[in-house]
């Protein structure tokens, strides 16, 4: 087949679109779609890889229980049996699914009702909780929904650009090439990054903070009562669309500039530097990620940053705003459908009996989670403790990615039933399951995703399923049937699921919620296959102008106002004697994850072929590691040896090592192994780049 087709890639949230081609030999060539509006024809290196890592090598291609090919039907009867035995005897709350970015809207969108609208309970969470939901929590406190109200546009029209906790460079690197071409035409444009790191990304800064690691709320404490003394504050917008200023005013005040300088560990220059650079600009966007939400002060941080453009009325109009960036390609879609354990589908609130209402009565369901689940980590500790009987694992690989990694491992092997549905066979996580699911992958599957924009994109298949393999809506539409729920299960295909997706959006008006793409009901399939990407909210009639949120207001508390959240800096220094050094995880440039995908492909692997720690050269010599030692890093909850990368870019008395490496790489490389599973009271996210650990010289025994 030499048809060309218009796709997106799998990896980050930038959500970039590709042209695939399949030639002749079979070989999958691709490009950037010239068209579509996250990349406009760019892709990143891992992008370009692509056509590299859809070989078949280390598939499963078959269901099998205890290891043994099975028939499909037996496999999933036995999923079916297991969940009903466990909800008969134990409860609905004693079943769970753990899910993933990497799911499909569509199959997510399955995987929600069936465990919140028909299995009763609401223990249903995803992989994203590691990655964003921080920024769902401020979200919600601070708008009332959880509205991203940024666009990439706006990155290249804004005058400053902060980048913070965002290795933008390496993360999203297409952004990143947006961001650069815009600075290298308007030499008048701004970019300050504050990272603990020197990453790749501070070197296009104009301004690097290095922050300790946690103290972005003094920050940005320090910043909103520094636009208040300025008198900066846009009075209007702060009188007529938010509630909550006087209180986080007042709460601010308490906090010295000498206080912020001794929390963030920051020059008095270059902290007044930044202070000046956002109050003498109007256009400001401040973007953030994984440095930002992967704190146990995560939403906090958030809210904070949010506080300082409320104050300003920065917000929703071109160049202006507050911007969580998204880490996977479909934690945004995962948002939207509810798959997380604190939420319903459509942005609707679990807590809210009326949206509950909403929801059951359009699922026609016998049930409706009540309250929320277990958010990930409280998840897998019920799972450790015998609560959770049995447990569907969907497209990730928590062994290696998940907070405390050792002890989920322990936890899985222990637990009575666990089916992983995922597209390798040897995953570390798929090793400890009873019954393995093959399921789709990248270029086999079909559905939509939605990026950090809020641009909602078609993933279509141009390869064959190979062997068995089925979707993942597909295996849990089955089972729900097995398990009695027929009729609401009976998707022919999934344009039906996008449909019933798009009808539950608008349904009563949703509520008045921000999400609402009802104009896309009734599409018919051919309509939903030729889907062009497109950004919500979206007026009625496909193609219509874009609109924005919040430049003039109509925030989604009952008010219609936006809430500013008093939050308190702290000292965030976790180290002590026997663990001196802060540990922070985090991705590097070439590869995805726990590498199940990218690590296919021999040319991403020759960028960082191994897995290493960056020391500062002074904390080298300290523990006598040389160049390209070995290092052993150690915490209270697990152990780490990777080689030395010794560099003045890391900030002395702090270690980073990548999260990819899984044990089929290297061995003894799962830094999760060793990180806490310390988690944010709002969000649950777990903290991943502030960690006490020990490090010293390997010495083989
Ligand atoms: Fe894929 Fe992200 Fe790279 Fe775009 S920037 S090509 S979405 S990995």
């Amino acid at each position: 087949m030499d048809t060309e087709v218009k796709t997106t890639c799998p990896y980050c949230g930038v959500g970039c679109g590709v042209i695939a081609k399949v030639a002749g030999d079979g070989k999958v060539s691709v490009k950037g779609d010239p068209d579509h509006p996250a990349n406009f024809g760019r892709l990143c290196s891992k992008g370009s890889a692509l056509g590299e890592t859809v070989d078949l090598d280390g598939r499963v291609l078959h269901p099998e229980i205890l290891g043994e090919r099975a028939e499909w039907g037996q496999a999933l009867d036995l999923v079916a049996q297991r969940f009903s035995d466990a909800i008969a005897e134990h409860g609905p709350d004693s079943v769970a699914f753990y899910v993933s970015g990497q799911l499909l809207t569509e199959d997510y969108y399955v995987a929600n009702k069936l465990m919140k609208g028909f299995i009763g309970s609401a223990n249903i969470d995803t992989n994203s909780r590691l990655c964003m939901s921080s920024s769902v929590a401020g979200h919600r406190r601070a708008f009332g929904s959880d509205t991203v109200p940024g666009t990439y546009e706006d990155i290249e029209l804004a005058d400053l650009v902060i980048l913070t906790g965002s290795n933008l460079a390496w993360c999203h690197p297409v952004v990143y090439q947006r961001l650069a071409a815009a600075k290298a035409t308007r030499p008048g444009m701004k970019v300050v990054v504050i990272d603990p790191r020197q990453t790749m990304t501070a070197d296009i800064a104009d301004l690097h903070l290095a922050i300790r690691p946690d103290s972005d709320v003094a920050l940005f404490v320090g910043l909103f009562e520094h636009l208040i003394a300025l008198n900066a504050i846009d009075q209007n917008y702060v009188a007529e669309h938010t509630t909550g200023f006087a209180e986080a005013f007042s709460s601010a005040s308490g906090t010295s500039f000498n206080e912020v300088l001794e929390l963030t560990g920051l020059p008095a220059m270059q902290l007044r530097e930044f202070y000046r650079l956002f109050a003498a600009t109007e256009k400001v966007v401040t973007c953030y990620s994984q440095g930002v939400n992967q704190s146990s002060s995560g939403t906090d941080k958030v809210n904070a940053i949010i506080n300082c453009h409320l104050a300003t009325g920065r917000i929703g109009r071109p160049g202006m705003g507050p911007f969580s960036l998204t880490g996977q390609p479909n934690a945004m879609g995962g948002r939207e459908v509810g798959g997380l354990a604190n939420m319903l589908a459509a942005h609707m609130a679990i807590e809210s009996a009326e949206d509950r209402n909403r929801v059951q009565r359009f699922w026609r369901s016998p049930a409706i989670a009540e309250k929320p689940g277990l958010k990930a980590v409280d998840m897998f500790r019920a799972v450790a403790d015998g609560r959770i009987k049995s447990l569907w694992i969907m497209a990730t690989n928590p062994v290696v990615s998940m907070p405390d990694a050792d002890a989920v491992e322990a936890a899985i092997k222990a637990c009575p039933f666990v089916v992983v549905s995922d597209v390798l066979k040897d995953t570390d996580t798929a090793r400890h399951a009873h019954v393995l699911l093959p399921s789709l992958g990248w270029g086999e599957k079909s559905g939509t995703v939605t990026n950090s924009e809020r641009r909602i994109s078609r993933q279509r298949s141009f390869l064959d399923a190979p062997g068995e393999a089925r979707a993942d809506w597909w295996q849990l539409a089955e089972v729900a049937r097995r398990m009695g729920f027929s009729q609401a299960f009976d998707f022919p295909s999934n344009a039906e699921i996008f449909d019933e997706h798009a009808a539950l959006s608008a349904f009563e008006n949703n509520g008045n919620r921000d999400f609402d793409i009802g104009s896309y009901v009734g599409m018919n399939r051919q309509a939903y296959d030729e889907l062009p990407p497109f950004q919500w909210p979206q007026p009625a009639g496909h193609g219509a102008t874009e609109t924005r949120f919040f430049a003039k207001g109509g925030f989604y508390h009952a008010d219609g106002k936006a809430r500013f959240i008093t939050v308190k800096p702290a000292a965030s220094d976790r180290t002590n004697a026997d663990y001196p050094f802060t540990l922070n995880t985090g991705r590097i440039r070439d590869q995805w994850h726990t590498m199940t995908r990218t690590g296919k492909s021999a040319r991403l692997s020759s960028h960082i072929a191994e897995p290493f720690a960056e020391l500062h050269p002074r904390d080298a010599i300290e523990i006598d590691v040389g160049k390209a030692g070995l290092v052993e890093i150690e915490s209270p909850h697990g152990r780490a040896v990777v080689r030395a990368l010794i560099t003045e870019r890391q900030a002395r008395g702090s270690i980073f090592v990548p999260m990819h490496w899984n044990d089929q790489f290297a061995a003894k490389a799962r830094i999760d192994a060793l990180v806490a599973p310390l988690t944010d009271a709002h969000s649950g996210q777990p903290a991943s780049k502030n960690v006490a650990v020990a490090a010293r010289r390997f010495k083989a025994a």
